[in-house]
C-alpha cells in the first residue's frame, strides 16, 4: 500500500465528492492530502508541487469536469516526462464504463465507480500500488 506520507492529490468539481475520497483517504491513515476542482487547476497544482521538489504521490481523478475533464487531464499526465508514471486513479460513474476502455489506453492506472464502499476504495489503491511497485509489494 501507499506509504503514509504519499502527498494525495483529489481532483473533482464537486466539492461533496472531494470531502469524501479525502475522508476515505483520511480513514486509510493519509494526512497529506490536497484537491483541485478541475484538470486544468490539478495540473497547475502539480506542476507546482514538483517544482517545489513535494510533488504527489498519487492522483484520484473525477472524470467529468469543465475545463479539462479526468480523461484530459491524464493524457497531460502521460505525455509529461515529469508525471509519465505517476500513479493516476479515475472515479468515474457506472454510466461511463464503457470509457474505461479509453482511460485504459491513456494509461490510467485503475478506476473507481462511484458509488464505492471504503472497502472498494482501499482495495483498488491497494491494486494501484503494487501495479506501480511491485518490487515493494513482493
Ligand atoms: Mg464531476
Amino acid at each position: 500500500m501507499f506509504p503514509a506520507d504519499t502527498r494525495f492529490l483529489v481532483v473533482d468539481d464537486f466539492k461533496t465528492m472531494r470531502s469524501i475520497v479525502k475522508k476515505t483517504l483520511q480513514n486509510m491513515g493519509y494526512t497529506n492530502l490536497e484537491e483541485a476542482e478541475d484538470g486544468a487547476k490539478a495540473y497547475q497544482a502539480m506542476n507546482q508541487a514538483f517544482t517545489q521538489g513535494k510533488p504527489f504521490g498519487c492522483i484520484v481523478c473525477d472524470w467529468n469536469m469543465p475545463n479539462l475533464s479526468g480523461l484530459e487531464l491524464l493524457r497531460k499526465v502521460r505525455s509529461d516526462a515529469n508525471f509519465k508514471t505517476l500513479p493516476f486513479v479515475l472515479v468515474t460513474a457506472e454510466n461511463e464504463q464503457k470509457q474505461v476502455i479509453e482511460a485504459a489506453k491513456a494509461g490510467v492506472s485503475n478506476y473507481i465507480v462511484k458509488p464505492f464502499t471504503p472497502n472498494d476504495f482501499q482495495a483498488k489503491m491497494k491494486l494501484v500500488y503494487s501495479k506501480h511497485f511491485p518490487a515493494k509489494v513482493a
